[in-house]
């Protein structure tokens, strides 16, 4: 396990690397300064209290936010104000967004169509990304009669059948009970590959942060800035209570707590990690 300062990462071929942007919602700046680099294959977590801006930098690497300030690059060509299409991208909510009208197998092939997947590779996707998430059984049941915890199964094989550059997780595991959400952690954990998309994971959980992720990036209380960095080596599949892992996560919420809570004074405006 290594803690670095934020912006001491290498950036060498990253699928997107972000510079020293900020993003605003009309007069209000929600990020302040995030310099961030994803390389292919890697998972990287974004956490920080609620409100700092972690949706908002997500939505930056769809294209749905484009930066006041700052330079967002793919594969080292410049895409700043062009992400839209810069990036396949998978994306899973808090909510599972599956069309109800549709079954597991419908809604997994009508994302894998509109992202231009190839025909004769949706039944081998479809079959390959269920039975990972463990609801292979129900590819022909509509989401109504699934769990949440199933549906959001399915919306994770969605994302991933995709064929994406990179998945984009905003809080999947928030709105799920904390043993379904192990469960489907575990099955991430004990699935991921290098030859993997690449995957940037928001949450507010430090733990989940640590056990999902090869590196997490901390930010601080809104409108955010980077932090920290810390580079998460522990071999796969990992503990949830693995012994590294939870006294990591001791250390950052004593390093963060006065910093993240809300009495805290902000930052000052162009303050650095
Ligand atoms: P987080 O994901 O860390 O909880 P967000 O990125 O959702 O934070 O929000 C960061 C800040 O930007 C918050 O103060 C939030 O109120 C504001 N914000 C988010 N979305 C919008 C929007 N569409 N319009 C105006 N303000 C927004």
């Amino acid at each position: 396990m290594t803690v670095q300062d934020a912006g001491s990462i290498t950036r060498e071929e990253a699928l997107v690397t972000v510079d020293d942007v900020s993003i605003g919602y009309s007069e209000k700046v929600a990020v302040e300064k995030v310099d961030l680099s994803v390389q292919p294959g890697e998972f990287v977590s974004i956490i920080g209290p609620s409100g700092c801006g972690k949706s908002t930098s997500l939505h930056l690497l769809s294209g749905l936010n484009e930066p006041l300030r700052g330079r967002v690059s793919v594969r080292g060509v410049d895409s700043t104000g062009s992400m839209g299409g810069a990036l396949k991208v998978g994306y899973v909510f808090q909510d599972h967004r599956l069309l109800p009208w549709r079954t597991v197998a419908q809604n997994l092939d009508i994302a894998m169509k509109n992202a231009a997947v190839p025909q004769e590779e949706w039944a081998q996707r479809r079959s390959r990304y269920l039975s990972l998430l463990r609801v292979a059984d129900h590819e022909g049941s509509f989401p109504l009669r699934l769990s949440g915890g199933q549906r959001q199964r399915v919306s994770i094989a969605r994302a991933m059948a995709v064929s994406p550059d990179i998945v984009l997780m905003d809080e999947p595991f928030s709105g799920l009970d904390e043993v379904t959400a192990r469960s489907i952690r575990r099955e991430l954990d004990a699935s991921r590959q290098r030859q993997d998309p690449a995957t940037v994971f928001v949450t507010h959980s430090i733990r989940e942060a640590l056990y999902l992720s090869d590196r997490v990036v901390m930010l601080s209380r809104g409108p955010a800035h980077v932090i920290k960095e810390i580079v998460v080596d522990i071999p796969r599949p990992r503990a949830y209570d693995d012994e590294t892992i939870v006294d990591l996560e001791k250390t950052i919420v004593d390093e963060v707590l006065e910093q993240w809570e809300d009495t805290a004074v902000p930052a000052p405006a162009g303050g650095t990690a």
